[in-house]
């Protein structure tokens, strides 16, 4: 998880002060070993900025960053939603394996690198997650597979990828290899689920492709169903290996709600959920909505979202939604072009943000509201700067803060005509 730039609060407040450099030394000093004490790793790696910063202190950081960014364009912007205990909340954890001295290490990239920094846990991911990679790296060596070397791409085993379901408690374990012959295959299952026999599901993925990418496209399940599955307001999610799912489950819950909230449904609207992933949103809204419908590019996540409507029948989904894989704004304009229209569109795009294109459709599909969740809110800024050209106006915005120990923020704003 690469997130930009540093920023070291403590240490900045430190050189400003007028102390003499002898305590200003001393205190120095004391932030250093407060810094190794929380993560030995967080200086190279890049994912914990505000590891140092009190969370009531990040908690403001980030409200401000939202206020400066939406000034102008959201009258409304209200008080940022934080955790009462905000760590270990990633539900998804990637650990790439490697050399050092010979002995092999699991860990993370070293920010903008290809140089791996061995991580034993981190204040965000989820414990349990942590723990099975430590006995993943050990049965490496017992079993003795070698770890995959990116220079020479020699050797087998990549990387590892667990999601654990915030409710069910469902485990996966994503082994991925360079190849698909895992050798002592049953041996390594059995051993891995002796130590951790919490863990729900097993799968082999191969990734035998010089990329970056950690995942490859072909799944071999080894035990279990290939999937968890976890409850969300209510509702059960099914989660593959490659699909999207919020990693932050507890406050996700609060924001869907929200979302929903603004969306004032009252059983008639069409609803379109663009961005949809595995159909999450659409899902809890097609209760209270006439009808739903998805549109997602990654063709797993729709097969997840079909899967998921399904799942849910009894709750009454599935019979009013449905998904389409394809690009949102194409999407868009394509039903745009048939004389459709939207009573509520709900958008939850990428980082990059929305289109013109998708932004210029909305118009003409003329929803009533819109509802627009982002993850980076200067993408946000500028795509409500657009909608306001296209006449939807910003009404509110409530951050939330479902990265802890990040500069991230999620917002979730409503819009109307
Ligand atoms: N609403 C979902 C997913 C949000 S993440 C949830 O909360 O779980 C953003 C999603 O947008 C991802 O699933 C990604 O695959 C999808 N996506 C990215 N670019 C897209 C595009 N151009 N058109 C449609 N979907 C896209």
């Amino acid at each position: 998880m690469s997130t930009g730039q540093r920023s070291n609060g403590a240490k900045r407040s430190l050189t400003k002060s007028k102390q003499t450099k002898e305590s200003a030394h001393r205190k120095e000093k004391t932030v250093r070993n407060r810094e190794e004490g929380l993560c030995p790793a967080s200086k190279r790696c890049g994912g914990c900025t505000m590891i140092h910063v009190p969370y009531p202190v990040q908690l403001e950081k980030k409200q401000r960053r939202v206020e400066e960014l939406l000034k102008g364009v959201c009258p409304d912007i209200h008080k940022i939603k934080g955790m009462k205990e905000p760590a270990h909340y990633r539900n998804k954890v990637h650990a790439v394996f490697s050399y050092q001295k010979g002995k092999i290490i699991s860990g993370i990239y070293e920010e903008g690198t290809h140089h791996v920094i061995p991580v034993d846990s981190c204040l965000l991911e989820n414990e349990t997650a942590d723990a099975i990679i430590r006995d993943i790296r050990t049965l490496l060596g017992q079993f003795r597979i070698k770890a995959y070397d990116e220079d020479s791409g020699y050797g087998l085993f990549r990387h590892a990828l667990i999601r654990v379901g915030f409710q069910s408690k469902e485990v996966m374990v994503v082994l991925v290899l360079s190849n698909p012959i895992l050798p002592s295959k049953n041996h390594f299952v059995k051993a891995l689920r002796t130590l951790h026999p919490e863990i729900t599901t097993i799968v082999l993925n191969v990734n035998d492709k010089r990329t970056s990418m950690v995942l490859g496209e072909r799944m071999i399940t080894l035990f279990g169903k290939g999937y968890i599955e976890d409850q969300l307001c209510g509702f059960t999610f099914r989660i593959s290996p490659s699909s999207f799912y919020q990693v932050n489950t507890k406050q996700t819950e609060l924001l869907y709600q929200k979302a929903l909230e603004l969306a004032e449904l009252t059983g008639k609207e069409r609803v379109i959920d663009a961005y949809c992933g595995t159909g999450t949103i659409g899902i809890l809204a097609s209760k209270y909505a006439g009808e739903v419908i998805g549109v997602e590019l990654n063709q797993d996540a729709v097969r997840d979202a079909v899967a998921n409507a399904k799942r849910n029948e009894r709750k009454g989904t599935a019979s009013n939604i449905c998904f389409y894989q394809a690009d949102a704004g194409r999407f868009m304009v394509q039903m745009a072009e048939c004389g459709e229209t939207a009573d509520v569109v709900i958008l939850d795009p990428p980082r990059s943000g929305s289109t013109e294109e998708f932004i210029k459709a909305v118009r003409r599909l003329s929803p009533t509201r819109v509802v627009y969740i982002s993850c980076d809110p200067e993408t946000l800024a500028r795509d409500l700067k657009i909608f306001r050209a296209h006449g939807y106006i910003a009404k509110a915005a409530y951050p939330y803060d479902m990265f802890p120990f990040t500069e991230h923020v999620e917002t979730v704003v409503l819009l109307s005509q």
